[in-house]
């Protein structure tokens, strides 16, 4: 049921028009669940006015094509929410607090204008809302308003302008995770109150921390979507990435080893880091053995690619943990068999991850030729046109930073202006929804094709669910070129021989970039083995095909708690 039979373009279902009894009768129900729940002990309840949901509707000409006392006028299309607000306090009484989450910004064509935001913020406010939070963009809107793509505090400009309107708190939210950017907005009178939602996931004692001066130790939201959202919008249970104990905090308890062993972990990776930090936890001797110069894995790939910066965080989480678990970590060359035969290990957990598949074609060898970590690494080397073979999760990953005009940025100075201007936010908020016309050519460094053997359709059916959509916007917009059905032929110096849809062309292209997929880098697993000591693979070493972050820190986790 909706204000009008008007489908969402994210709902197969076409809703059925509230008649006018229906109206009174949701008014009433929202009164009594907020006194059901001050019955139960609740000091108060939010009534959720954002996002697109069902007050929302009401309060926006896109939605609510009704054409009497509830709709036409915007006054008429806020009387809804004011009733439900003004309901609500006559029946939990003057003490109880009422929070009103209002849409701010609706980020849809047909949203509410500016006036229309700021008199419903007032009517809220006299109908009896002690507390304005604040919701950013309705689900169906085209603008990525939580993702990691979405610079920390994009919005706040629109917060502060409400903060002006009311004279109860005003609440920011969307894309605060960390405690120094709440603690600025409130400090520079931007807002009054923040909330948090997913950080909380990321770190149950995100609070705490911040309280006592120990930020550095917060496991920060990378906003990556993909245990929360996701999996919200998929019927599985909502947890974590960095925390796959967010939910599920029984069957990932920390619980003391029964005998506490000497552990190496070979590799620190996700999957290396977070068994090696969990067995610590559990009072294990552990000793890290890491390759490369540095921790990371895959995250100091991710860190590279715009928007992603935030995966650092991660990085630096598990760097303080092992510091402060006391975990021996050596880097910068693979474990030797004197390393495992001196240290006195019971167990050997090898957590090595995946190397880049190469591609098996006639001159995959040419000097155009580089794998995806050597592109994202080394980006001064990729030249002005280049062809990305594969276009999974790292595809897209390389073409956003290749294609990117400026590179990764520090998250803590936030671009956004740029961020605004392109995905058309109207920061003057002069246009309804306060989105700009659509701006689908946005700058580009290179001139980019982006390949793969399956069909054109499902470019971007690997990608999050919540999230993929904008990541394969961000590529489109910037020129990418996507082609599917593609035959790899062969290269030599006149660039990449492919067939499409049967089609035999030559990209002429300066640098090839694989994204073909990866391989177990499990050459660690018969140094371990012949040791004699019980061995156990986890991550990518275990199971190459489909690796993602959230599988490798759980089988990180999951081992440990097991040793
Ligand atoms: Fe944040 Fe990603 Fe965890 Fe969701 S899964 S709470 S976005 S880190």
């Amino acid at each position: 049921m909706a204000p009008s039979a008007v489908r969402s373009r994210i709902n197969p279902l076409t809703p059925r028009a509230l008649g006018e009894d229906e109206i009174l009768q949701t008014i009433e129900d929202f009164g009594t669940a907020a006194a059901l729940a001050r019955e139960a002990g609740y000091d108060g309840v939010e009534v959720m006015g954002s996002e697109g949901y069902f007050l929302n509707q009401f309060t926006a000409a896109r939605t609510n094509q009704r054409t009497d006392s509830w709709g036409g006028s915007a006054e008429n299309r806020r009387r809804l929410p004011v009733e439900v607000v003004g309901r609500v306090r006559k029946r939990c009484g003057p003490d109880f607090i009422i929070a009103y989450r209002i849409s701010v910004l609706d980020l849809v064509e047909g949203g509410n204008s500016w006036p229309d935001v700021a008199a419903l913020a007032k009517d809220v406010e006299a109908s009896g809302a002690n507390i304005l939070n604040t919701g950013i963009g309705w689900h169906e809107s085209r603008v990525p308003t939580i993702a990691h793509m979405v610079p920390r505090g994009a919005f706040t400009w629109a917060i502060k302008r409400l903060k002006a309107e009311v004279a109860i708190p005003v609440v920011a939210s969307n894309r605060i995770n960390t405690p120094e950017q709440a603690e600025q907005l409130i400090a520079h009178g931007q807002a009054d109150m923040v909330s948090l939602a997913r950080p909380l996931l990321a770190d149950p004692d995100f609070v705490a921390k911040a309280a006592s001066g120990a930020s550095s130790k917060i496991n920060t939201c990378i906003g990556c979507n993909q245990a929360c959202l996701d999996n919200a919008f998929t019927g599985r249970l909502t947890t974590c990435m960095v925390n796959p104990a967010a939910c599920r905090e029984v069957e990932f308890k920390i619980v003391p080893a029964t005998r506490g062993k000497c552990i190496a972990v070979l590799g620190g990776g996700p999957a290396g880091l977070a068994c090696a930090v969990t067995a610590a936890e559990r009072g294990h001797k552990v000793a890290l053995f890491e390759a490369d110069i540095d921790i990371g894995g895959q995250f100091n790939l991710a860190r590279r690619i715009p928007g992603k910066e935030d995966y650092a965080e991660t990085i630096r989480y598990f760097r303080n943990r092992l510091d402060e678990l006391g975990v021996e970590v050596h880097c910068g060359r693979p474990a030797s068999l004197a390393d495992l035969e001196s240290g006195g290990f019971d167990e050997i957990v090898v957590a090595t991850g995946v190397r880049p598949r190469h591609l098996d074609v006639p001159g995959a060898d040419h000097p155009s030729v580089m794998t995806y970590v050597e592109a994202i690494t080394d980006t001064a080397r990729v030249g002005a046109e280049v062809a990305i073979v594969g276009a999974g999760g790292i595809g897209f990953d390389v073409a956003t930073l290749l294609s990117h005009p400026h590179g990764p940025h520090d998250p803590s100075h936030p671009d956004i202006e740029g961020f605004s201007s392109e995905w058309g936010i109207d920061l003057s908020y002069t246009q309804p929804g306060a989105l700009l016309p659509a701006n689908h050519q946005w700058s580009s460094s290179r001139k980019i094709h982006l390949l793969q053997r399956k069909p054109r359709a499902s470019f971007g059916a690997s990608l999050s669910k919540t999230r993929g959509w904008a990541n394969f916007l961000e590529v489109m917009f910037r020129g990418v070129t996507m082609t599917g059905d593609v035959t790899y032929r062969k290269i030599d110096d006149a660039g990449l021989h492919i067939e499409a849809g049967g089609k035999p062309q030559t990209l002429k292209v300066d640098t090839i970039v694989v994204c073909a997929g990866q391989e177990s880098a499990d050459d660690a697993l018969s140094l371990a083995r012949s040791l004699g000591k019980p061995v156990h693979a986890i991550g990518g070493v275990d199971k190459p095909q489909q690796l993602d972050a959230v599988r490798a820190i759980e089988d990180g986790m999951r081992l440990a708690l097991s040793l």
